[in-house]
């Protein structure tokens, strides 16, 4: 059985996997953004320069890699991965994740999906991030780290202001151990203010892990 691009439909060949490369191409791909929070810059900025508001405020975060933006046909896939539990997205979507791989340094030992809290996990039944992180773990040979826990089910965040968000972030991961890991590899589907993934890597720091970098598919603008 050939795979087919899960945006159009038609049987790829092996090189290609589970996105055409017409799709591929038509992407929505972000040209420049910033090294650590991965906002659109202006085009033709160099790689490693920081938004404003990284420049401004000190982040646990090293580098962000988030290589499309949240639109369509992007944002309408992962939203049928997530509520609609379209699966097949993932391995797809992962795809993307594998190839940016090569834009971190060598260093990092471990992956580490965004948890949902335990509720909202089963009701879902899945974690779209594990099941992102599940094909990068195999390409890459790096563990998946568990034993992280989501405090309490934060509100959907969409709706929220920038501070309601962030009281409602505060200590909201629980890191039970992090057995002698130096720079994890935060994934996740789609960073948006990028501040539950601030405070994962701040609990993370808490319990001695050095660096923390992030990876996700989309960045919402
Ligand atoms: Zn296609
Ligand atoms: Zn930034």
């Amino acid at each position: 059985m050939p795979l087919r691009c899960v945006f159009c439909g038609t049987p790829t060949d092996r090189s290609e996997g589970r996105i055409c490369s017409g799709c591929r191409r038509d992407l929505p791909w972000i040209e420049s953004a910033c090294a650590r929070c991965a906002e659109p810059l202006a085009i033709g900025l160099p790689r490693g320069v920081l938004c404003v508001a990284c420049q401004a405020r000190p982040s646990p975060i090293e580098t962000t890699v988030a290589p499309l933006l949240y639109e369509f046909p992007v944002d309408a896939g992962l939203k049928a991965l997530k509520f609609g539990r379209r699966l097949h997205y993932a391995p797809a979507f992962s795809e993307v994740l594998v190839a940016q791989m090569r834009r971190f340094p060598a260093d990092i030992d471990a992956l580490l999906p965004v948890p949902l809290h335990w509720r909202r996990q089963a009701f879902r039944g899945f974690n779209q991030a594990l099941e992102l992180c599940r094909p990068l773990a195999r390409h890459s040979a790096l563990p998946i780290m568990t034993g992280i826990a989501r405090r309490r089910a934060t509100p959907f965040q969409s709706g929220l202001a920038a501070v309601q968000r962030r009281k409602n972030l505060r200590r909201a991961f629980v890191v039970r151990r992090t057995p002698g890991f130096r720079h994890v590899l935060i994934v996740d589907d789609v960073v948006t203010t990028g501040e539950t993934t601030r405070q994962l890597a701040m609990a993370l720091i808490r319990r001695g892990v050095k660096k923390v970098s992030v990876l996700a598919v989309a960045r919402a603008a």
